[in-house]
């Protein structure tokens, strides 16, 4: 992400701080950054080994606990998945994921058509939804080469 937009981003935690009585901390600002800098949709663990580099004496439940409350204020997302070890995202605006089921590669990409798929009866009879993602699964290129 280019600097400017990570500058607007970081507007738009300090407000969602703010508004949800979350502290500005240096900590949680750093952690927020890197969230922010990363293209693979890390695990909590894979941002604990990049916050460590910059704050050597925060503690992965710290890491862990602030990701999560990023996503309990909106400003990222939690990436579904089962049985995984959660996968953070920055990217709060529509968009939809490519999974790598070899290794595990989370990659953001854009379609229209799928920001306004169709919802089945079935499911609009019980379910109010609130936002529709596609994922689809297979093997990317860094893998099919191998
Ligand atoms: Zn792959
Ligand atoms: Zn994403």
């Amino acid at each position: 992400m280019k600097e400017n937009l990570i500058d607007s981003s970081v507007v738009l935690f300090e407000v969602r701080c703010r508004e949800n009585n979350l502290k500005i901390t240096p900590q949680r600002t750093e952690i927020y950054k890197e969230l922010l800098k990363a293209k693979d949709h890390p695990s909590a663990d894979m941002m604990y080994k990049r916050i460590k580099k910059n704050l050597p004496n925060i503690s992965f439940d710290t890491v862990y606990r602030t990701l999560l409350s990023f996503s309990e204020i909106g400003i990222a997302d939690i990436v579904e998945g089962y049985g995984e070890p959660k996968r953070f995202d920055p990217n709060i605006h529509d968009h939809h994921h490519f999974r790598c089921i070899k290794c595990g590669n989370i990659i953001d990409f854009r379609c229209e058509l799928y920001d306004n798929i169709e919802i089945p009866e079935e499911i609009k009879k019980e379910f109010y939804v609130t936002k529709r993602r596609v994922i689809l699964e297979g093997i990317c290129k860094n893998c099919s080469k191998k």
